[in-house]
């Protein structure tokens, strides 16, 4: 085959793929799938789901492991040509699955198969057919052909708009600096954040410390940077990104605002709903648009006070009033003073290599599997590293790539993403392969990466979605893996992962000072875990915060008015936050997780899948953390059935019992539920 991208027989050819591959193969693909469902769907044999489905699962599968590769180099490369690329083959793609779903014979077809499952129907397979109904139905397939059109039209400009917020995002954050001449600017900061900048300066002939916006930095600024100068002008810059107050015009996301969500609304009413977050939540677990807001305004009710008396203190230790870009700082200057804690002394606990063999120790204990580095594996950098996992007889059950540290061109913060998803259709199952991304500091010179005890939280996080795309047993792609989990309770295998990195007995294994080698001794365990509430409050108020922002602004849109992005967002603040945000900032316009991803309507999902993963936690906490019994009953009820299964019934076999907020409440420091 001369098109490397469309060679499926293993992994991806890293090696030989180029950016003028994606459009040509996608376009092939699509055209000979094109042919083949018409061929099925004339065919005078009956439509059943080994005759018309199975092969429909066999193509979607086909497709996205061709397209999977270009959505991945885009985002992780600095490669101008790959985001052409990407950006070419985006509308073929949409166009194709909303010509699927608008495809009145095949969902007619899937009508008549649902109606004659056969009795030894697995509920799997009649859970894929009810979920295929319910996207036609929710694509709009019964329209006439004019809003049918008009459909498909709103689809691709919204793919593509999407996408343009999302690398304008990048651009705008890849393309500041701050260049510190004096060494009072850069004091309080991590060495090896200060080390890097050095570097980075010298590199451009520059003298002093050349500093940039990515996460880490940014990151380090705002918690230690002692010169509030450097605070505010980072604060400033992250807070402006890709918007009118960025000062780049043409990275500036406000026209894409408002397009998107003028796109989104429009879309919701044509196929039925009265606005885009009643749409989104016709495939999440939340019953409607008033439960949401119950949720989240009762979690606000319950945080507000906690979250007051947090501000209070770290107003009492800071000089002047606290502004935006003062509040992480002295909420570690409060911590380091309350528990002696500091994320520069805890750093020196947790190189990446060591976090990561402790973090694959913890799961082979937990799930009796194993984990195996592959080396000679091609891939897209020189840092990306390649593993496999395997049950305890030896059969592998999937594997992935991680590339864990920030550079330019790379998109930022951390996620796990499918290369190939699981698929047994009759003959050899083909096991699942990841991407798993981080954006830590990069290594140094001696090739250490330290991290902070919140970047081991986001390793262990990503790691929890990562397990629940390889561990699937689904055997159809459509519903394996993450594939047709509500997004709401997507959030659920990768949160519940966190809780581990909150115990001693696993941070052990995770540890080993970068000097000494030591692991993290019981007694700054034990100062860390005290400290483990301090903050949470305001953290979560913050989230509660995004979270209305999000689900408003998709809900109260009105054509007539606009987006009314920025008014929307000051009422929301104005309820929850306590914090007094600048004019300029622009949290909207580098909000991707809402825009360009797929939280639109839907960024209360982490609050929600939370309240999940603390209560299944909870379950560990009861039994012992490393219990196998509980593991292998959360393997087998949550990890391994995907879509397959009313998450909630899923949930209830796991934990005899509907989950309640009180482990949540418990768990950020918060009190117990009434
Ligand atoms: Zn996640």
């Amino acid at each position: 085959m001369s098109n490397p991208l469309l060679d499926t027989s293993s992994l991806p050819r890293f090696d030989d793929l180029r950016p003028e591959h994606a459009e040509p193969a996608l376009r092939e693909l699509i055209a000979a799938h094109r042919r083949k469902l018409e061929c099925l769907l004339d065919s005078p044999t009956a439509k059943t789901f080994s005759s018309l489905i199975a092969p429909l699962e066999e193509m979607s599968h086909e497709l996205s492991r061709v397209w999977s590769p270009v959505s991945h180099l885009q985002s992780v490369l600095e490669d101008p040509k790959w985001r052409e690329a990407y950006n070419a083959s985006l509308p073929l793609m949409t166009e194709h699955a909303t010509e699927l779903s608008h495809n009145k014979q095949l969902q007619q077809a899937y009508q008549q198969i649902a109606g004659t499952m056969p009795e030894d129907a697995t509920p799997a397979m009649r859970m894929l057919v009810e979920q295929e109904l319910r996207d036609f139905r929710l694509a709009g397939v019964a329209l006439p052909d004019q809003e049918k059109a008009r459909y498909k039209q709103l689809m691709q400009e919204l793919a593509t708009t999407q996408a343009k917020f999302d690398q304008n995002v990048q651009d705008a954050t890849d393309a500041w600096h701050f260049h510190a001449t004096g060494q009072a600017q850069v004091a309080g900061l991590p060495q090896q954040v200060v080390d890097r900048a050095r570097q980075q300066a010298a590199e451009l002939d520059q003298d002093g410390w050349w500093l940039k916006l990515d996460y880490p930095t940014y990151h380090a600024v705002i918690t230690h940077g002692d010169d509030r100068t450097l605070r505010a002008s980072f604060y400033r810059a992250w807070s402006t990104r890709a918007s009118d107050e960025g000062g780049n015009e043409q990275w500036d996301n406000s026209e894409l605002i408002e397009k998107i969500l003028a796109l989104r609304h429009e879309a919701a009413l044509l196929v039925g709903f009265k606005n885009y977050a009643e749409y989104s939540l016709a495939t999440k677990m939340a019953a409607g648009v008033g439960e949401v807001l119950d949720f989240l305004t009762e979690l606000a009710g319950r945080t507000r006070a906690g979250a007051q008396k947090e501000l209070d203190a770290i107003q009492e230790i800071a000089e002047a009033p606290l502004e935006a870009w003062d509040v992480s700082y002295y909420l570690e200057k409060l911590k380091q003073k309350k528990f002696s804690i500091s994320d520069d002394e805890l750093r020196q606990y947790f190189p990446a290599t060591k976090v990561q063999s402790g973090l694959f120790d913890l799961i082979e204990k937990l799930y009796d599997i194993g984990v195996t580095e592959r080396s000679g594996v091609c891939s897209w950098h020189d840092t990306v590293c390649f593993f496999e996992i395997r049950d305890n007889d030896g059969k592998l059950l999937g594997s992935f790539y991680t590339d864990l540290y920030t550079r330019n061109g790379k998109r930022g913060g951390a996620w796990m993403d499918e290369c190939v998803i699981r698929k047994n259709l009759g003959g050899d199952a083909t096991p699942p392969v990841g991407y798993l991304v981080c954006n830590f500091s990069p290594p140094d010179a001696q090739g250490v990466s330290l991290l902070t005890h919140n970047d081991v939280l986001t390793f262990f996080h990503e790691f929890g979605h990562m397990l629940h795309h390889l561990l699937t047993q689904v055997d159809f792609p459509s519903i394996a893996g993450i594939n047709g989990v509500p997004w709401d309770a997507v959030e659920l295998p990768s949160q519940f992962m966190e809780n581990f990195a909150w115990h001693h007995e696993v941070l052990v294994e995770c540890s080993a000072h970068y000097r000494s080698g030591e692991s993290l001794p019981g007694e700054i365990f034990d100062r860390l875990h005290r400290s483990r509430y301090f903050g949470e409050a305001l953290a979560m108020l913050r989230q509660i915060e995004f979270a209305l922002f999000d689900f408003r602004l998709h809900a109260n849109y009105d054509p007539a008015e606009g987006g009314q992005t920025l008014s929307v967002l000051e009422e929301v603040r104005k309820e929850v936050a306590l914090i007094n945000y600048p004019e300029y900032n622009r949290l909207p316009h580098s909000f991707a997780h809402i825009f360009a991803g797929g939280y639109a309507a839907g960024y209360y999902s982490y609050k929600w899948a939370e309240v999940l993963a603390a209560d299944a936690f909870s379950a560990f906490e009861e039994s012992g953390i490393f219990d196998k019994v509980t593991a292998a009953r959360f393997r087998k009820e949550i990890l391994e059935v995907g879509g397959s299964r009313d998450i909630m019934e899923a949930y209830v076999a796991f934990r005899g019992r509907k989950p309640t907020l009180d482990a949540l409440l418990r768990h950020s420091g918060i009190g117990k539920a009434a």
